[in-house]
């Protein structure tokens, strides 16, 4: 990066979307017409790097997309973002990650995800990385490439004294027991905290128990998060679940709202490390109350110009 800072470094994934809109989902082979198609760009890595970068991080993705087209053109979006693409790398090995989608006039959609050069992504490129991850303030990872690689880099950071965001998206029932202990903040939605626990979530009170459960295994903070609820947020210091409502907003679309709060919540440890987790995830709901306000995943990202400016 050009003056060798980095407040976030995101080790993640890259998702083409490609999205069809039709009356109805198709049947096993049948052929239909749909009403409007278009692309976007996605993947749970690269929407929180997305999103910190435009709330004015200095960011930077390690991930893997295909020698292709939509490989191209990703590279061209993350720099389009001001996210540094020195650590992203192209591979012939294996396509750009892509998620065909199918939605049906009732909002009901199919998805066909395949992860192609996403699951290529190891521990060369890791280490390849290594200098910047040792000096990067924050580093961000997920579950859309393989475990083992994110496991690493949170180790990686961990020993290096990096602070720690991870969000085990998608959710695995069986997540190997380390993801706990080297994450600083833990941050999941209701769904991945039902899944890590057998517990059901519904709600603040559900959502303050399961979280007490994940703390036990032995994160530092936890924070889950509820939709238009807002999250709720613990600490090993403060294990007393607070609920931290967000804006009452019109919901225009809801996707990707879970990694612009990730994002958001990156940049804010990055750039304001003294303010309180409460705080952070205050602002990270106000951040994401945003994006869900406008259609599409990071086209509904905001930039900080356009949010208040109490948020900075
Ligand atoms: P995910 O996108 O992973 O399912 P959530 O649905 O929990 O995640 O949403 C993440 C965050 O986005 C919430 O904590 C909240 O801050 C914000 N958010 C989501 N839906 C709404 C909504 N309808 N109104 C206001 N804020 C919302």
């Amino acid at each position: 990066m050009a003056d060798g800072d980095c407040d976030v470094l995101v080790v993640g994934s890259c998702m083409t979307d490609l999205v069809s809109q039709a009356p109805r989902l198709p049947k096993a082979g049948e052929t239909i017409h749909g009403h409007r198609f278009f692309i976007g760009f996605g993947g749970k890595g690269a929407n929180q790097c997305v999103q910190a970068a435009r709330l004015g991080a200095q960011t930077a993705m390690v991930c893997k997309v295909g020698t292709d087209f939509f490989g191209d053109k990703y590279i061209e979006n993350l720099k389009n973002n001001s996210v540094s693409t020195e650590f992203v790398s192209q591979t012939d090995r294996a396509a750009t990650g892509a998620a065909s989608i199918i939605v049906n006039d009732a909002g009901e959609n199919a998805i066909v995800i395949v992860a192609g050069a996403n699951l290529l992504l190891g521990e060369e490129e890791l280490w390849g990385a290594e200098p910047l991850l040792g000096r990067a303030k924050v580093l961000v990872c997920q579950l859309e490439i393989r475990p083992d690689t994110s496991l690493q880099s949170l180790r990686m950071a961990r020993e290096r004294r990096v602070r720690t965001i991870f969000n085990p998206a998608p959710a695995v029932a069986d997540l190997h027991p380390d993801f706990f202990r080297v994450s600083d903040i833990f941050c999941c939605n209701e769904t991945e905290a039902e899944i890590l626990t057998g517990s059901t979530v519904t709600g603040p009170e559900d959502a303050g128990k399961v979280g007490a459960e994940l703390l036990r295994r032995g994160c530092c903070s936890v924070i889950v998060t509820l939709g238009p609820q807002g999250c709720v947020v613990l600490s090993a210091e403060d294990s007393s679940p607070l609920h931290i409502p967000t804006a009452t907003v019109t919901a225009l679309d809801t996707t990707g709202a879970g990694d612009s709060f990730i994002g958001a919540l990156a940049f804010y440890m990055a750039r304001y490390p003294t303010i309180s987790l409460e705080e952070m995830a205050r602002r990270a709901n106000q951040v994401a109350a945003v994006s869900v306000q406008a259609v599409g995943t990071q086209t509904s990202y905001p930039w900080r110009k356009d949010l208040p400016p109490e948020l900075f």
